[in-house]
């Protein structure tokens, strides 16, 4: 175990004394979703600035770009001979609340402790945004002939959606972004399963239909009830989406997620495992053999669209049964699904009375994976891990990915770094959790990882 940042050799104690910088900064996100209402965050110009400084401190021009006052993007840019489009490495620099009565360190003050980093962001994502910072400076260091230019970003706003950060960029600059490939968010860790050692690598994220559901029914006096009333119709209809899971349709990511991980599991299991990308079996697996409810809401929700109620309206005086009520939907689809098709299995169950309102759209992203890229990530994670089992991973969010895809641009989530097979401590804890960290000896090595992946993926004289 690493104890202090002092015992790293100077490439990593760099990058971590500049991620401890980072973590610093409260970069809290609190962004509404509607950008014209007004807006409380602005920790990401302080942050972007660190990081311009410590470019400026390496001889590397970085440029801060912001559309909205405060939420502040930061791009470099390492130029290549242009033989080959640049390489993109993303990372958001804003963070979910941290309730620190709930910590057991200050979330803020990038304390070192056991062996650890520990920091809101300090592995989601503001890492990335180090490692991707420190790869840039090492290779001008070293001199590195590129083929490909080698673009940083360090962006505003994911967490609430990307509109004053990626989106923006995307939008706004696309010259200044736009990559044949994009490492960033989700994946590159290492997760320890049955004694196994597995590295999720994001290749496709779900899209967004956002909207409401209302019905209508005779408005009355509350004194005399209806049976047929707005809110006792939205109410039957709630209780039974509640009960439903819409129709599987297991993609071809969650099919190389779920081949890979039964490949670990002993043969039954992963035989049953296994199965869960056949449809007409995949909701009695769940049911009955996935026992962790955690574990069975995220599998279920890779193989299917989702929808889940989150706001509700209805009448406002106690004694007036209300002529309308409604509820916001949370709905995710998967890879190749459309919105049409995701509002018709909805509609089944929420009956043909709904009547539906789309108020935000975002498409799912997929990136193939017989990519020259894909392959070289794997390999240079068995290089450093020879246990590394690499898995193409879909995650259910969303993430600055969607913003570059527009651009064509093919994403991967690598932000690596490796935790150790025998702490009990886990990528997915730590991912918007208390008492968040990052280990220095797993950031070290996610530094070199990275840093081969780049130098050997846009350096002139290899693959
Ligand atoms: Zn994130």
């Amino acid at each position: 175990m690493i104890a202090e940042l002092a015992d790293l050799e100077p490439d990593a104690r760099r990058c971590a004394s500049l991620l401890q910088d980072l973590l610093r900064v409260r970069t809290v996100n609190r962004s509404p979703l509607d950008p014209s209402e007004k807006d409380e965050s602005d920790g990401e110009r302080e942050a972007a600035q660190r990081l311009a400084d410590f470019f400026a401190d390496h001889g590397i021009e970085s440029e801060l770009l912001e559309g909205f006052p405060g939420r502040t993007n930061i791009v470099a840019r390492l130029k290549g001979s242009g033989e080959l489009p640049p390489l993109l490495l993303n990372a958001h620099l804003d963070v979910v609340e941290a309730d620190e009565t709930q910590w057991r360190v200050p979330p803020f003050e990038g304390r070192v402790q056991d062996g650890y980093l520990w920091g809101r962001g300090a592995v989601d994502m503001k890492n990335m945004a180090a490692m991707s910072a420190a790869v840039l400076v090492m290779l001008k260091e070293r001199g590195v002939p590129l083929k490909r230019d080698v673009i940083f970003a360090g962006v505003a706003d994911e967490e609430a959606g990307c509109v004053r950060g990626s989106l923006w960029l995307a939008k706004e600059h696309p010259d200044k972004i736009r990559a044949e490939y994009m490492l960033g968010e989700v994946g590159g860790f290492s997760l320890n399963l049955f004694g196994k050692t597995f590295y999720p690598i994001q290749v496709a994220e779900k899209g967004t239909v956002w909207l409401r559901a209302t019905y209508t029914g005779e408005p009355g006096h509350g004194s005399m009830p209806k049976p047929n009333s707005a809110v006792l119709k939205l109410a039957k209809a709630l209780t039974k989406l509640g009960k439903t899971r819409l129709p599987m349709h297991p993609t071809e990511a969650v099919r190389g997620f779920v081949d890979g991980l039964a490949k670990g599991l002993p043969p039954i299991q992963g035989k049953v495992l296994g199965r869960l990308t056949t449809p007409q079996v995949a909701g009695l697996i769940l049911d009955y053999l996935v026992k962790d409810d955690g574990q069975r809401n995220a599998f279920a929700a890779m193989l299917s669209n989702t929808a889940s109620p989150t706001i509700l309206h209805g009448g406002n005086k106690v004694n007036v049964i209300p002529g309308r009520a409604s509820v916001a939907i949370d709905g995710r689809t998967l890879p190749g699904q459309t919105e049409a098709a995701f509002l018709q299995e909805l509609r089944a169950v929420l009956g043909e009375e709904a009547q539906f309102e789309v108020f935000h759209r975002a498409d799912p992203v997929i990136t193939p994976t017989d990519t020259p890229l894909f392959a070289h990530l794997g390999n240079v994670l068995r290089r450093h891990d020879p246990t590394a089992t690499p898995l193409p991973y879909l995650t259910v969010g969303f993430t600055d990915a969607k913003a570059y895809a527009a651009l064509g641009t093919k994403s991967y989530g690598f932000s690596p770094v490796r935790f150790d097979p025998t702490a009990d401590l886990s990528f997915s804890r730590m991912y918007h959790g208390h008492d968040e960290r990052i280990p220095l000896d797993g950031l070290a090595w996610g530094l070199t990882v990275l840093y081969e992946v780049v130098s050997e993926f846009a350096g002139a004289k290899t693959l």
